[in-house]
């Protein structure tokens, strides 16, 4: 299989160190392997991403001389696909209709008998409308809810996967999580919200199994989403790539960059006259 790789930037603010560090070095991975190396353009908070975002992203990519195959996968072309997958998992019954709103779920986390569990999203969902679900799959998909995934349904065997890279405590290799842990530490994870019709997790999963991406190279800050990942996977009958996540770039503070660190975006630094060789030396790939 030839290994293919994407950069899987949202196109809601600059590139900064950290995605072209991203980028880069799945380039370099790709290219040393004589593998395939893609964008996809994840646009599906469609209240946050811009066009001017998306060309400034190919053309600063472009600046740090990378290449990528044509076309370019958008998320906002895939809502049907996403569509198709919710259809065929509220049949099956495997998620469930929740109009909780996040006060309610915080609330209902931290009632003295629960304790709020942090998790991959946030407070891991304490299952208020798990339980009172109607007959699921047989009513057409309600409007104005999210959809949640029954983990519990869904994790009965557990999930593992490979980590080439490392995880924010070191972790590589086989990595293994138990469905106890999957309930426990991460629940039922929104696969549609509201306002969008699909969630980061389930367009990754689709996205990455419909190019055929065969090694993920991402931040480690997505380290604990993978099991989530996996999970879908399984569920689906899609193939399960390694997983490489690599080191954050961090500022001086130590802090991780966000989007809004204009100081750190790439366009700065080319106004400032860096070259892209400065750009490789400030992240570290090159001494
Ligand atoms: N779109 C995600 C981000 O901007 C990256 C998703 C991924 O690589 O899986 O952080």
């Amino acid at each position: 299989m030839t290994f293919t790789t994407r950069f899987a930037p949202s196109p809601t603010g600059p590139l900064h160190l950290g995605h072209a560090y991203s980028a880069m070095l799945a380039h370099d991975m790709a290219r040393a392997a004589g593998g395939r190396f893609l964008l996809r353009i994840e646009d599906i908070d469609q209240s946050r991403a811009r066009p001017e975002w998306e060309a400034q992203i190919h053309d600063d990519l472009h600046w740090l001389g990378l290449s990528w195959e044509e076309p370019v996968m958008r998320q906002s072309d895939r809502l049907p696909a996403y569509r198709a997958v919710l259809e065929r998992l509220w049949q099956e019954e495997a998620v469930f209709a929740c109009t909780c709103s996040r006060r309610d779920i915080e609330a209902a986390a931290s009632a003295p008998q629960e304790g709020a569990r942090m998790g991959p999203d946030g407070v891991v969902y304490p299952g208020t409308c798990r339980a009172c679900r109607s007959a699921g799959g047989l009513h057409p998909i309600p409007s104005g809810a999210a959809l949640r995934l029954d983990m519990e349904k869904a994790a009965t065997d557990g999930v593992s996967f490979v980590e080439g890279g490392a995880g924010p405590e070191g972790e590589t290799g086989r990595i293994a999580v138990s469905s106890t842990a999957l309930v426990r530490d991460i629940g039922d994870v929104v696969l549609a919200r509201r306002e969008m019709g699909t969630s980061y997790h389930l367009s990754v999963v689709l996205d990455d199994a419909a190019q055929g991406v065969t090694h993920v190279v991402r931040g480690q800050d997505l380290f604990e989403a993978t099991a989530i990942h996996v999970v879908l996977q399984t569920l689906l009958g899609l193939p399960t790539p390694v997983y490489h996540h690599h080191r954050l770039i961090r500022d001086d503070q130590g802090k991780r960059l966000a989007k809004r660190d204009d100081a750190r975006a790439i366009l700065t630094y080319r106004q400032e006259g860096a070259t892209p060789a400065d750009i490789r030396r400030l992240v570290g790939l090159t001494p």
